[in-house]
């Protein structure tokens, strides 16, 4: 493997233009870590609607698109229990030995910012104030530095969708003060984060968008938004593939 090392290295502006030659998708496995469980479900949507059930829609959308794509070793990993099965989480990813990993989730607001309105006679809570995905990395994790250069191809295949990031995690109040990783493209730095920071792959966690947010909350429920996440992410997959592939 050495040996073929330095042979990859010279090779490797060579694979960018040639993604699909680089890349042996059929041996890249990814795990789609669907965030939370029917016990411990999340954040609620504006409509009343866990975190989990977007969760699962969305994870599901880019799992079809890259196994469309030929990435037919992706596995989309449902976890059970409370939050005392989070540690669980990074040994079953780790037990799989994945190249790639990536947590799946959907955002919310802190307290203070949500505001009271009726759905179909029940009360429910939403805030219109942000809108947007975001991408945290652990920079404690064993592939720092692969973790951070996913979330930036990622970034900019979402931004490239037309798609903006949301900074209020980076807000000077309780419960965000996260600090940027990369402030023009939506990375937060967040090492503590047990499913990332115990993964031994480069791993990322998305916040697909704001579903307290009544306007992102609808278009995060359709279609059309869930596949042009999922496009983004199976062209960040593919890019990432073909530059990695040579260290491996
Ligand atoms: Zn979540």
């Amino acid at each position: 493997m050495i040996a073929r090392l330095a042979v990859s290295v010279l090779m490797l502006g060579f694979a960018a233009l040639h993604a699909d030659a680089a890349c042996e998708r059929s041996s890249f496995r990814i795990i789609l870590d669907v965030g939370h469980s029917p016990e411990s479900p999340g954040a609620k949507s504006a409509r009343g609607v866990d975190e989990y059930q977007f969760n699962l829609a969305l994870a599901a959308v880019i799992e079809a698109h890259l196994q469309q794509r030929g990435y037919t070793e992706t596995t989309r990993m449902l976890t059970g229990g409370g939050r005392a099965g989070l540690g669980n989480r990074a040994a079953k990813a780790n037990a799989l030995q994945p190249d790639l990993f990536l947590s799946v989730h959907h955002d919310s607001v802190q307290k203070a910012f949500l505001e009271t309105w009726s759905v179909n006679g029940s009360d429910q809570q939403y805030s219109d104030r942000f809108k947007g995905w975001s991408l945290f990395v652990s920079q404690a994790s064993g592939h720092p530095n692969e973790s951070a250069a996913f979330a930036r191809i990622l970034a900019d295949r979402l931004l490239a969708s037309g798609l903006p990031f949301t900074r209020h995690h980076a807000q000077a109040i309780r419960g965000e003060n996260r600090r940027f990783l990369d402030a023009s493209r939506g990375i937060y730095r967040y090492d503590a984060l047990a499913v990332l920071k115990a993964t031994e792959a480069p791993a990322v966690l998305m916040e697909a968008g704001l579903i307290v947010n009544r306007g992102e909350e609808e278009q995060l429920a359709g279609a059309d938004r869930q596949n042009r996440i999922a496009s983004a992410v199976t062209d960040a997959v593919d890019a990432f593939c073909a530059s990695t592939r040579g260290a491996r």
